[in-house]
């Protein structure tokens, strides 16, 4: 995407995540069994408000799609945009949740190294190679009879569309969509054809969008400086200015409704007994840097079919 100059601020975002999502499994935060196999280095350690911050952001997306999974019964597909090194396709198996396609797209720099790992990890492919089906990869793409991994740039729609298709997407079905901390690194206009795209093509579909918000504020500034510092071009950052323009970008493009929660009214939801064995886990000495952190990041949820709307935490 030579237009675009280079991505490798944003595609290093992905070490940076799966490194913060290791830390807080080795320090028992939530079971991962899958991460050390696309993560095998010692995570660096990170302070107990980042390590709360990504168990309360995997819980809740977790939380969010086996809802989904729920509520379809299970006649539904997930697409994970911008998917990283995330592991959601087999913790959701060994939980006996399978989709009827899971698919996740990146950039080749990183789809590349993940199809590496999960070749080298019996444990990875084996929660692949269900139903006899012959996964077929090549460098930069995986596609097993569930699970698939596909090379793309969402920016590039119609590559989008083609790469989708080629993993045999069925329009009719319900889709969810995860973006977990991805739209902020594409410039506005690029997110919002995306949107508008996937709501015009698809005839059901729900959205699951986690990143900052509120960035207007001291704070927020020292957010966007520091992920500037490592040359990541924060070109959407407007859409991120509060809960409200975080709505506003999904009905304008054509969504039925969108609904944004900060992380500290997610916090507040996510399951009691949980929360209190997290709480255990570090001392954490001031409160405040928990609630400041989890007052600039968000979930909005959206939905082209209202039937969706009862998929809340
Ligand atoms: N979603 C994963 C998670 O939360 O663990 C990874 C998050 S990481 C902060 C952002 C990811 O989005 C990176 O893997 C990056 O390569 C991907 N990404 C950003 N812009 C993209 C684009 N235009 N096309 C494909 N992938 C993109």
């Amino acid at each position: 995407a030579a237009e675009y100059g280079s991505d490798d601020g944003v595609i290093a975002t992905n070490d940076d995540a799966t490194s913060c999502k290791a830390c807080a499994v080795s320090l028992g935060y939530w079971k991962d069994p899958y991460l050390p196999h696309v993560y095998p280095a010692a995570p660096d350690r990170r302070p107990p408000e980042i390590n709360r911050g990504f168990y309360a952001r995997t819980h809740s997306i977790f939380l969010l799609i086996q809802k989904f999974i729920q509520v379809t019964k299970g006649d539904c597909q997930i697409v994970n945009l911008g998917a990283g090194f995330d592991t959601l396709f087999w913790r959701l198996k060994s939980a006996g949740h399978t989709p009827v396609r899971f698919i996740e797209l990146d950039f080749s720099e990183v789809t590349a190294k993940k199809t590496h790992y999960i070749q080298r990890s019996k444990a990875l492919l084996q929660a692949i190679s269900d139903d006899d089906y012959d996964i077929k990869l090549n460098r930069n793409n995986l596609h097993g009879f569930r699970y698939k991994l596909m090379s793309t740039d969402l920016r590039v729609l119609s590559e989008v569309e083609a790469k989708l298709e080629e993993s045999e997407i069925d329009y009719s079905l319900p889709t969810a969509f995860i973006a977990e901390c991805v739209l902020v690194y594409m410039c506005p206009t690029k997110s919002s054809q995306l949107l508008n795209w996937i709501a015009k093509k698809f005839k059901s579909a729900f959205f699951i969008n986690y990143e900052m918000v509120n960035l207007g504020d001291r704070f927020g500034e020292v957010m966007l400086s520091n992920l500037r510092s490592r040359h990541c071009d924060l070109q959407g950052a407007a859409a991120c200015a509060t809960l409200q323009s975080q709505e506003d970008r999904f009905v304008q493009e054509g969504w039925a409704g969108a609904e944004a929660t900060d992380m500290m009214g997610l916090w507040e939801r996510l399951p009691r007994a949980d929360v209190s064995r997290v709480m255990r886990l570090e001392m954490l000495d001031e409160n405040e840097l928990l609630t400041q952190l989890f007052s600039h990041y968000c979930i909005t949820t959206a939905w082209t079919d209202t039937r969706w709307t009862e998929i809340t935490l």
